[in-house]
């Protein structure tokens, strides 16, 4: 089970990753847009916002419809780049309050070691040295300027991500104790 999964879980947020908001989109039978979402999974390519905010706020929508207590999210993976964040700024400005952004900061081998070792059993068509290349690439390029940028505003809680899942976890609890 992923941090982000673990946290929702032990406090009442609901959990709403974008890749797999996306990937959904791309299986759904009559979706005009799973061949575009195909295309950018596979070249680490960020998705056009159009997409992702529609399907995120529709989910956010739909959680809180089945249960209006349930109004805590944790996005996770966006906004990975200033198309997606003006976005989030156009369509849930005054929907929603971005209270802080985790960021789990992990070495780049790292991260691709261990998307080489899931690759192994996810089935993802991103998870090979060629695709984690690109991702890179468009991590260092286009999602880094806004952890920056949110950093400026004092909204940035980082996590050492290198360590083991239960370390990890530890250091998101004491995030989300102190103001979750
Ligand atoms: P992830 O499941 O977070 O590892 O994301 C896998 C892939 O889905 C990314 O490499 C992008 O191609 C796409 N994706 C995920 N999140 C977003 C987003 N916020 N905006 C656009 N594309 C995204």
């Amino acid at each position: 089970m992923s941090s982000g999964d673990r946290a929702a879980q032990n406090y009442s947020y609901t959990h709403l990753s974008a890749g797999d908001l996306l990937r959904a989109e791309r299986a759904r039978e009559g979706s005009e847009f799973g061949q575009l979402i195909d295309n950018y999974i596979k070249q680490g390519r960020i998705v056009p916002v159009a997409i992702t905010i529609n399907l995120l706020r529709k989910a956010m929508e739909e959680t809180m419809q089945k249960d209006d207590k349930k109004f805590r999210f944790l996005i996770d993976g966006f906004p990975r780049n200033e198309d997606n964040l003006t976005g989030w700024n156009t369509v849930m400005v005054d929907k929603a309050d971005v209270k802080f952004v985790l960021f789990f900061d992990c070495s780049n081998e790292v991260c691709i070691d261990r998307c080489l070792e899931r690759g192994k059993s996810s089935g993802r068509t991103d998870d090979n040295r060629e695709s984690l290349e690109k991702r890179i690439q468009t991590y260092l390029q286009s999602t880094r300027p806004i952890i920056e940028l949110y950093e400026k505003h004092g909204k940035v809680r980082t996590v050492d991500a290198s360590r083991s899942v239960d370390k990890v976890f530890a250091d998101v609890k004491a995030v989300l104790d102190k103001e979750g």
